[in-house]
């Protein structure tokens, strides 16, 4: 029995891990790798294995880091099977059109502008492709053990990282050698007391474990301070007439925060100023969690027996077509408004900070990982001037950022989650920058745990 790690190994994107049993191949995850353009595509456009000799695929959840290439992976050979939960291929109907319908104007960009020596980039995938990967996938609920291949079993539990995430648990038998062990895979980790989620789950004892280390070495604000720091920037930014711009992903970060504003709302700690949610993919996406409700936790649960609707109050609206977008720039006084990107790269948050950023009324507020390079990232670090499609605006807004909103566990959380795994034999840490995975490792070891840090298509024995 083996594990060949393929992706997502001392970085954080990509995730993709080869189980190899009684010849038999089960891929955890299939994600796209994300970074400089021409790096990118080639990474994702050539598989460390041979897509069609892949027996089945378990995937952890929606972000686009972890099943983005599926489409690829079925365009060039893969016919197994798909399991994950029902949210999570739900969500994937939506992220994966997304994904392909961006690399499509993507390429059309880079054929008009990139100059002619250059090899063209072609979209990996098309809608056509997404389409037949999701007639593959086959929906399990959580905790319901199901057989995947020859001498492998799997069971998902809640991961609480974003709606239909699972920690997926293995049981693996070698009928060669006549041996039996367990695996797990962490995929993303959240952690407790997150909006909307359930806490992440324990599960059986386990002898191997590869889990992720995005937060290795850092800690995160307490969730309880989310609501008080929202209102404080609320209050404070309607008290001078200005708008309130967030920047969000349409996945999970989104439904955060109107199920915070809502609560808010409720209690009178916010003025009943318009909430305006510009973003066809966030609207798509909040129906799938209206529709998923055995994904919520107990206070979730609570509103909805209720009769409230957390994703829908009176303040709030939900903007679709690009017209009434636009009409947006003509309303004047406070309003919030949460569009993507999250990292203001693109979408329609950009026409919005185009018209506001000059203003010294409104308050730009960013609720997740900025990456560098990114308008976000340089708009959190303090720039005075924002280059919007090629203009030059002065930064007059108010800039403000919420750490709290991280939807991974931090070091605390991953080594609570570890010491209440019985059984453990090797620990396999993946996903997080280097600096991240080493320092989690470290702090295993102090604890007498035995750790690997792969490297890219690195393969291990498990017996
Ligand atoms: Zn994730």
């Amino acid at each position: 029995m083996k594990i060949r790690f393929c992706g997502a190994t001392r970085e954080v994107t990509g995730s993709k891990h080869l189980i190899i049993v009684n010849d038999k191949r089960v891929l955890l995850d299939c994600g796209l790798y994300q970074g400089y353009r021409r790096e990118a595509y080639a990474k994702n456009n050539a598989f460390p294995f041979k897509p069609s000799s892949v027996d089945a695929l378990v995937l952890s959840h929606s972000h686009i880091d972890h099943c983005g290439n599926i489409p690829g992976l079925v365009k060039k050979g893969f016919e197994g099977s798909i399991y994950a939960t029902s949210a999570t291929r739900d969500l994937c109907s939506y992220m994966l059109m997304d994904s392909a319908m961006i690399q499509e104007r993507d390429a059309e960009y880079l054929k008009k502008h990139e100059k002619t020596h250059k090899s063209p980039i072609e979209p990996l995938y098309d809608e056509k492709d997404v389409k037949k990967s999701l007639n593959q996938f086959v929906s399990v609920g959580y905790e319901r053990a199901f057989a995947i291949t020859d001498g492998v079993a799997g069971c998902f539990y809640e991961a609480g990282h974003i709606l239909g995430s699972a920690i997926s648990h293995f049981i693996l038998y070698d009928k060669t050698a006549d041996k039996r062990c367990t695996l797990a895979y962490s995929g993303d980790l959240g952690r407790k007391g997150l909006p909307i989620l359930k806490d992440p789950q324990y599960f059986p004892p386990t002898d191997y474990l590869i889990i992720e280390s995005t937060y290795g070495d850092r800690t995160h604000d307490d969730v309880a301070n989310i609501q008080k720091e929202l209102a404080d920037i609320v209050n404070k930014t309607a008290e001078r007439g200005g708008k309130i711009l967030i920047p969000s992903f349409a996945l999970e970060r989104t439904q955060e925060l109107i199920y915070h504003f809502n609560l808010l709302s409720r209690s009178h700690e916010i003025p009943n100023i318009p909430i305006f949610v510009d973003s066809p993919l966030s609207i798509r996406v909040t129906d799938v969690f209206k529709a998923h409700p055995e994904c919520f936790d107990k206070e979730t649960a609570e509103l909805i027996k209720n009769k409230e609707n957390p994703f829908g109050f009176g303040e709030l609206k939900y903007i679709s077509d690009v017209e009434d977008s636009k009409k947006l720039n003509e309303y004047h006084g406070p309003c919030i408004i949460i569009a993507a990107s999250g990292m203001a790269e693109h979408g329609r948050i950009l026409h919005h900070l185009k018209n506001n950023i000059e203003d010294p009324k409104t308050t730009v507020l960013f609720v997740g990982f900025q990456a560098d390079h990114t308008l976000g990232r340089k708009l959190v670090d303090g720039a005075k001037i924002a280059t919007i499609f090629g203009e030059d605006y002065k930064v007059n807004a108010e800039i403000h950022k919420i750490d709290a909103f991280s939807g991974h566990a931090d070091k605390n959380e991953l080594m609570d989650f570890v010491m209440h795994i019985r059984g453990l034999k090797k620990i396999f840490i993946v996903h997080g920058e280097e600096k991240q995975s080493e320092a989690f490792a470290q702090a295993l070891k102090e604890k007498g745990y035995e750790t690997h840090i792969p490297k890219f298509a690195e393969e291990v024995e498990i017996e």
